[in-house]
């Protein structure tokens, strides 16, 4: 158990009203990336978001919810789920709360996740199986955007590669609307995505502003896809592109350099979506 959750027994519930309550202290220092990382932990706001996560097995470590909660069966019920699953149930005044999702009118509860990577090494691509692997993205919302439209399109986990920004801050949690909870998340550095990027064994597609083949032009359904996708900035240097299959290019009209990296990611999706595996959701 980690530093924050020896504080309390677990299972226990505390009312916590002042500011300077050192676990208030600890929650709100998980805005820190350094403290997220040492607690391997994160803050997500909202009872859909708490909801979604408790509902997909991710371990809760506190249950924050607002007093005006109190009767409220649905959050009744998930902080019965939390003491259940051996975290710590706190009622805090608006006050407290407002300071721990740092919003002025902030929804009424709150809850802290421990973290989740997955090992590279456990994923086995089947045919029609999509994977997303981005480049040192730098931007929160653009990697929030990113995994919520992968969930959206059935894909099967997104790949950090090198030095992202943190899926676990509260920018990124927030944009991602819940998704963060249904998609696995791998990380790796170049040279061990590199090296496990030799067996896999299906299509590795880059997008790349030099990329010679309209990426409508693909075949995608020849078995598992790999999309791999550049740092908003730079590009994919040549060592991840030389690893691809094909670098593809979207096209453009007007006069902008580029487009913003999810957007991208989106027609990406949803083009090997389209032309392979198409999806059945309903219209
Ligand atoms: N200045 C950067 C460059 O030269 O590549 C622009 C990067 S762009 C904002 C971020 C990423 O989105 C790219 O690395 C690529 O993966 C994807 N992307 C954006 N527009 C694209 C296009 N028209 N065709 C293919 N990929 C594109």
């Amino acid at each position: 158990m980690t530093e924050i959750h020896n504080k309390l027994a677990p299972g226990r519930v505390k009312e916590v009203t002042s500011l300077s309550n050192p676990l208030v202290k600890d929650i709100k220092a998980l805005a820190l990336k350094k403290f997220r990382e040492r607690e391997n932990a994160f803050l997500a706001e909202g009872l859909k978001l708490v909801l979604d996560a408790l509902e997909a097995g991710w371990t809760i470590k506190f249950f924050i919810f607002a007093k005006s909660g109190r009767g409220n069966a649905v959050v009744e019920k998930a902080a019965a789920r939390t003491v259940a699953a051996g975290g710590t149930v706190l009622e805090v005044s608006e006050k407290v709360l407002s300071a721990i999702t740092r919003k002025d009118n902030p929804q009424m509860v709150a809850g802290v996740f421990e973290q989740r990577y997955r090992p590279l090494k456990e994923i086995r691509p089947a045919a029609g199986d999509v994977y997303v692997a981005l480049d040192r993205v730098r931007d929160p919302g653009n990697l929030g955007t990113i995994i919520r439209t992968i969930d959206a399109v059935g894909a099967k986990g997104v790949i950090l590669i090198g030095d992202c920004t943190d899926p676990f801050s509260l920018e990124t949690v927030r944009a991602t609307m819940g998704s963060l909870f249904a998609v696995p998340l791998y990380r790796a550095d170049e040279e061990a995505f590199l090296s496990w990027r030799k067996n896999f064994g299906g299509l590795v597609v880059g997008t790349h502003l030099k990329g010679s083949v309209d990426y409508r032009t693909v075949d995608y359904s020849t078995g598992p896809v790999l999309l791999m996708m550049g740092n908003e900035q730079k590009g994919l240097p040549d060592s991840l592109a030389e690893a691809c299959d094909k670098l593809v290019r979207i096209p453009q009209a007007g006069q902008a350099d580029s487009l913003n990296l999810a957007v991208a990611t989106g027609v990406m999706l949803y083009e090997i979506r389209r032309s392979a595996f198409p999806i059945t959701g309903e219209i």
